[in-house]
């Protein structure tokens, strides 16, 4: 036995899966894609198979001093169905894992399970089982999803050509501003519990922290528009992060715009009340479960007026150099973030 030890910082998250990965081969034929896109894929035979999974534990993901457990119930699956979205699948079944301490009663229980019958319903997912254990480190939950996508819909991150044009729907940054206020008026509040937490005009950014959506919207309307992304990945770390995913797995590189990236004006005045730069929350914020895909140039002309897409810049032939165009016209490269220990 080696007496080596390596820290788990040493490599970060995407270095650990990394090293999972390749030290782990599939071997059945309908085992299509394993580690590596935002869902597995699986050959039914006439059609592909999606399943995801992502576990959200307390202290880490959300603090219940301001999650309400309604919210997280529905942000659980809103950020698994996410990631079928990703795939420009259609989400279908779901289970649900929950690991409780003794602090939580039942009612607790309960609310959470709303969240998650209020998302069920609204991406039109079944909760079809689960797993409930107990824990002596607070909550954790764990979902998994089940997706299907027709075998020449199918988008993975690797797809992305040069010229194609660069395009995310919603706006950015908005989640992480939301919980850095978040996580301010709690300090407030603990240092004097008489005062009022200072939320007003605040609410859309809160919003964008406790209930993400799923953008099945888009994924449904760039088809009716008759397009398919060539590439697509859902923003869960951040802009930066997430293209260089795409532009790595596809061996290609990308320009931004800074002046194109979409951003609140909620998020403007939330970054500047917290003196954060806006444009490193659209870049860096985590957590916005918006879409990142890239179209073919000849796209342009049937999404070009869906409000909910902005054409953030473009995908170059050079691999993994990942610029922004900032304002001043200089071009700088973009680095990824994500998480590590
Ligand atoms: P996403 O943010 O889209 O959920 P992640 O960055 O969490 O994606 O994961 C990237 C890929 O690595 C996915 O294919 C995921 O299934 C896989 N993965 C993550 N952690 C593990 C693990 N512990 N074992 C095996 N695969 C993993
Ligand atoms: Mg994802």
């Amino acid at each position: 036995m080696s007496q080596t030890r390596t820290e788990i910082s040493s490599l970060g998250e995407f270095g650990l899966i990394q090293r999972i990965n390749k030290g782990y081969k599939t071997t059945r034929p309908d085992s299509i894609t394993g580690i590596g896109d935002d869902a597995a894929v699986i050959d039914l035979g006439d059609e592909f198979g999606l399943l995801t999974t992502d576990m959200l534990l307390e202290g880490v993901h959300f603090d219940l001093s301001f999650f309400p457990l309604k919210h997280l119930g529905y942000k659980a699956i809103a950020i698994n169905v996410s990631d079928i979205a990703a795939m420009n699948g259609r989400p279908q079944q779901v289970t649900v894992g929950i690991a409780l301490s003794n602090r939580f009663s039942v009612e607790a229980v309960d609310e959470f399970y709303e969240g998650v019958k209020l998302a069920c319903k609204d991406f039109n997912v079944d909760l079809v089982g689960g797993d409930t254990t107990s824990s002596r480190s607070g909550l954790i939950v764990s979902v998994s999803v089940f997706g299907k996508v027709a075998k020449d819909k199918i988008t993975y991150r690797h797809g992305a050509k040069a010229g194609d044009l660069l395009c995310v729907t919603g706006d950015l940054g908005g989640a992480y501003l939301g919980l850095q206020l978040l996580e301010r008026e709690k300090q407030v509040y603990l240092a004097n519990p008489n005062m009022q937490p200072e939320l007003e005009g605040k609410d859309y950014v809160i919003q964008r922290q406790l209930r993400p959506e799923a953008r099945m919207d888009v994924v449904y309307e760039i088809e009716e528009a008759g397009v398919l992304p060539t590439a697509m990945i859902d923003l869960s770390d951040g802009l930066a992060s997430d293209l260089l995913h795409i532009c790595s797995q596809s061996g290609v590189g990308a320009v931004v715009f800074e002046d194109k990236l979409p951003i609140d004006d909620q998020s403007f005045l939330a970054a500047t009340e917290l003196k954060l730069s806006p444009i490193t929350a659209a870049l860096n914020g985590g957590e916005d479960y918006e879409l990142l895909f890239t179209v073919p140039q000849t796209a342009y002309d049937l999404i070009k007026n869906n409000p909910k897409i902005s054409f953030v810049g473009y995908i170059t032939d050079t691999p993994n150099e990942v610029l922004l165009h900032t304002n001043g016209d200089n071009r700088i490269p973009i680095t990824a973030q994500g998480w590590q220990q």
